[in-house]
């Protein structure tokens, strides 16, 4: 029967990392997969990491199962910075471990699929692996711009997307820092949307994967806490693999907000049949190195001097492309300085993409997306010539 199976095309950037590893060229540039990097080109554990996973080797004592929810300590531990001071909402707020960001994003998809969910409204271009979750479930994706061509978020669109949005629809929004234009909804603009979000009879599904590197870990957590504030419900997809540099270990988590505290119980029980359907339980090293870090007030502040150094470096990044928008007119590049996160989409052809890949040896997604943190002091230069040799 599996010779059945059709071919899938490879994912685009793995091969691109392929192609990036199989260049001998030691200049180089890799734009393509979306980790944090050094200004020497790495993406080091975190110190804060390191020192919790030294304290985890001592103090754990057993490995033995816990249970679909993965370590609720972890769970919990993240939740005011997320959520803020009353992190629970007067106990309306609880959540799960997930296997990463992605998880949260099933487990999301699956349990509003449960609820009656048939349609997900989406801002596009998205992360692709949000569609590719929905198609899996069998849920239709509507699609919205997600940006106009000017780099600013197209708030019309959102806000008709969600005024068109039906009882059995959902809403998916990025939190912070967005995958892959790094366009992100002003706190006036957020405040629209979670008003809309309150008339509309759409559950509400935010994706936060970024939270911490756009402009520091309560401003990107203004949409998420304005966007709660207004509803009775919604779901919350976390990641903690850019933000605590945990990437293959696979650490995230999923809350859901209630209408009550009585009303979480069904909801959780459901959330752990899914989970138990899919991967049983999660991972635990990851999240249980991210507790050790935030019940630790010397590795939180490791933790957060890191992120503070991370947030400085790209917003350097930004600006320096930002200034580079004279010498190459036609891209966009002074709309990156208001821009977050670890992305950018240049409106650049196959062609140009192609020339820069094959001529000047950087490596970027064929949307055009890049990965800021893949540029630095040492390259960043080099990146700006390329990019007016191609566009000239
Ligand atoms: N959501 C978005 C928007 C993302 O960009 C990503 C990862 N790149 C994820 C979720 C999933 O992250 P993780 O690696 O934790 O699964």
């Amino acid at each position: 029967m599996l010779d059945r199976l059709q071919a899938q095309a490879p994912d685009a950037l793995l091969a691109l990392i392929k192609l990036y590893a199989a260049d001998p060229r030691s200049d180089k540039i890799d734009l393509g997969v979306g980790v944090y990097r050094t200004n020497e080109g790495a993406t080091p554990v975190f110190k804060a990491i390191k020192a919790a996973e030294q304290a985890l080797i001592e103090e754990q004592d057993s490995k033995s199962y816990l249970g679909p929810e993965g370590d609720l300590g972890f769970v919990h531990a993240l939740m005011p910075y997320i959520f803020g001071k009353d992190a629970t909402m007067g106990g309306r707020i609880e959540g799960m471990q997930t296997p990463g960001g992605t998880g949260a994003v099933r487990l999301a998809a699956a349990v509003a699929k449960a609820a009656g969910v048939t349609r997900v409204h989406m801002g596009t271009p998205s992360w692709p692996n949000h569609a590719q979750i929905f198609a899996d479930l069998g849920l239709e994706l509507v699609a919205f711009t997600h940006a106009t061509a000017d780099g600013a978020a197209d708030i019309e669109a959102v806000l008709g997307a969600i005024g068109d949005a039906q009882d059995g629809d959902a809403v998916l929004l990025h939190g912070c820092c967005h995958n892959p234009t790094g366009v992100d909804y002003t706190p006036d603009q957020w405040d629209a949307i979670a008003d809309a979000l309150a008339e509309s009879p759409a559950l509400a599904i935010l994706d936060s994967a970024y939270h911490g590197l756009g402009l520091g870990l309560e401003e990107d957590a203004y949409g998420v806490r304005r966007v709660l504030s207004k509803l009775g419900e919604a779901l919350v997809a976390y990641s903690c693999d850019k933000n605590f540099g945990m990437y293959r270990d696979r650490v995230g988590a999923l809350y859901v907000l209630a209408k009550s505290a009585d009303g979480l119980p069904p909801i959780l029980s459901n959330l752990n049949a899914l989970a138990r359907a899919n991967w049983s339980m999660p991972p635990d090293h990851g999240g249980a190195a991210v507790r050790l870090v935030l019940r630790n007030p010397d590795r939180t502040q490791m933790w957060l001097d890191e992120l503070d150094d991370m947030r400085a470096r790209m917003r350097r990044v930004r600006e320096r492309l930002a200034a580079a928008d004279n010498e190459v007119p036609g891209l966009g590049l002074a709309a990156l300085a208001d821009q977050h996160g670890l992305f950018a989409i240049l409106p650049l052809s196959k062609e140009q993409i192609a020339a820069l890949r094959e001529d000047h040896a950087i490596y970027m997604a064929g949307s055009g997306r890049i990965n800021i943190a893949g540029l630095h002091a040492g390259n960043t230069e080099k990146f700006i010539a390329a990019l007016k040799a191609v566009t000239a």
